[in-house]
């Protein structure tokens, strides 16, 4: 036996499969012509990042567009940074996103394991035979060794890392390395690089262009002492392997991507296509810095879900952060899903896409404000299930008196756009249930212009009056009537004029009303709410403020 194949026997005494088996394991896949495969490979860390949902739904989108596959695979190789359960959670909030990987490792196909830390196996083979012909080496350095390497360069000036002359294991004889094994020394592996100073290499990039970087000359980690891959080497071997056309990742690994290049040139395999993604920046103070996991709560995914925004609206606005044309395409299609839109690699923005809360915001308030009143209330159930349980017993006191609630000015030319999110909703409309009524009349506060006994006055003569058979139109006449009987001017500009000849205006007038029939000062369109409560309960919440303000 030669030596190399001494080496690779004590590393791997178990290994007896070739990369050629697992060529013919894992074949090409078989799909339409132009098809392409993408994947998503978060690391389990705890939970999705908005980053992460963009580039999943996109790397999602691409997939479907072509008839492709999409695959989620778990990257769980950093032992140490691993957050059980994490990658459950992940898959499950894909879902409720509608990305739905073709394959995962709860929906395994035919290129599994989907967890790396299950692929070992693969790892293993491939670098057994690197070892034999070369193209890696274990490396028994200390950690004080690589720090020593570390400050002669700096000394130096050198460029840091562990290469060329700086590899000292690269240099080891092989008896030195059979000796050092025996012995039980700790080791790597590391990838043996052939690159050169000076020598340069071209990543051409789907969204990027071309772009020139020099050379990988690092001879990476390829694994590490816990035997489990390293980044770089797992992605070269499952992308291949799992037969990924397209890389779609973020663009903080375009600076990795020459030791890539490298392996699979050293491979001889053939390159996927690469996608580096932009990184979702958010502006803080002014300057432009990446979405922080530490910093920003919204960041996570979590925090979308939590507060109820619709998940088509953050979908939405997801796709105008991909595609520069998704806007014009909205404008021409209103009612289309964002699924149906076309999404292309050449017009995927350059510069990191800059997250912009206010605009998820309105996109939000559009979205529900479109929904017809059934579609509004199950997804408010959903949300209110899981995430507010004070909201979920309300709706479900009376399903159909909720939905007349949330149904004013709603399924209408232009909807009114009072939600922007479902944990909005007790806040709007909670003194339409006589509980909260009960408590809020308590802390109502009359514009301190108008005396008690004038507020008693106006509620009084409203109450005799108040009929909810009219038409919104006549009803509107009739309280306008009393106000101007009362001496309240019929708008602002008549009242500005002369303030001191009035006591208020028309708005001032049906403010009084809308405080003691409702304890607010602003509510959803005052005559569906005045219909919806119904003219008892009006008239006996005009007698329960009277009775306050007597107090
Ligand atoms: N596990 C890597 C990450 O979470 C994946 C990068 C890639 O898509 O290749 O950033």
């Amino acid at each position: 036996m030669n030596k190399k194949s001494i080496i690779a026997n004590l590393i791997f005494p178990n290994i007896n499969e070739t990369i050629n088996d697992l060529e013919k394991k894992y074949p090409p896949r078989d799909l339409p012509n132009g098809a392409i495969v993408t994947r998503f490979a978060p690391s389990p860390t705890g939970f999705l990042h908005t980053g992460s949902l963009f580039t999943s739904l996109v790397s999602y989108r691409f997939a479907k567009q072509t008839q492709g596959v999409f695959f989620m695979r778990l990257e769980d190789t950093d032992q140490k940074r691993e957050i059980k359960g994490s990658g459950e959670k992940v898959l499950e909030q894909l879902l409720i996103f509608g990305i739905k990987p073709d394959e995962s490792y709860l929906h395994p196909g035919k290129y599994g394991p989907y967890i790396q830390s299950e692929r070992k196996n693969n790892y293993d083979i491939v670098i057994k035979e690197m070892l034999l012909k070369g193209l890696a080496y274990p490396c028994f350095c200390t950690h004080e060794e690589l720090s020593d390497i570390r400050k002669e360069q700096e000394a130096k000036k050198l460029l840091p890392g562990y290469y060329h002359e700086f590899a000292r294991c690269r240099y080891l004889s092989d008896d030195e390395v059979i000796e050092n094994l025996k012995q039980g020394k700790d080791y790597v592996i590391r990838f043996k690089s052939q690159g050169k100073l000076d020598e340069r290499v071209v990543l051409e990039d789907e969204i990027r262009g071309r772009i020139e970087f020099p050379k990988n000359i690092q001879d990476v980690v390829i694994r590490k002492t816990d035997g489990l891959p390293t980044y770089h080497f797992a992605h070269v071997v499952d992308d291949h392997f799992m037969r990924t056309t397209h890389v779609t990742r973020g663009e903080e690994w375009m600076p990795s991507a020459p030791i890539h290049l490298e392996m699979f040139e050293q491979l001889t395999w053939d390159k996927p296509v690469f996608c580096h993604f932009p990184v979702i920046m958010k502006l803080d103070d002014g300057k432009r810095r990446k979405l922080s996991k530490r910093k920003d709560e919204e960041a996570s995914v979590d925090y979308f879900l939590e507060k109820g925004y619709p998940i088509e609206g953050f979908l939405e606005y997801l796709m105008t952060l991909a595609n520069s044309n998704f806007e014009e395409w909205r404008l021409a299609n209103p009612k289309a899903s964002i699924f149906d839109f076309n999404l292309e690699f050449s017009k995927m923005s350059l510069d990191g896409a800059l997250f912009d809360l206010e605009k998820v915001k309105s996109i939000s308030k559009e979205v529900l404000g479109n929904f017809d009143k059934h579609t509004f209330t199950e997804k408010a159930l959903e949300y209110a299930k899981k995430y507010n349980q004070e909201l979920y017993l309300v709706i479900n006191k009376d399903i159909d008196y909720f939905k007349q609630i949330i149904n004013i000015e709603r399924e209408q030319e232009k909807p009114r756009k009072d939600y922007e999110k479902f944990s909005d909703i007790l806040d709007i409309i909670n003194f339409m249930y006589d509980d909260y009524y009960e408590e809020l009349k308590n802390n109502v506060t009359y514009n301190e212009r108008f005396e008690k006994s004038f507020l008693i006055e106006i509620l009084k003569a409203y109450k005799d009056i108040v009929n909810l058979d009219l038409d919104q139109e006549t009803w509107f006449a009739e309280m306008k009537e009393l106000a101007l009987n009362k001496n309240f001017a019929k708008n602002g500009k008549q009242y500005k004029k002369d303030p001191d000849n009035y006591h208020g205006h028309i708005g001032d007038f049906a403010e009084i009303l809308r405080l003691a029939i409702c304890a607010k000062n602003s509510t959803p369109n005052f005559y569906d709410v005045l219909k919806i409560l119904g003219e008892k309960r009006v008239k006996a919440r005009i007698s329960d403020s009277i009775k306050l303000l007597e107090k």
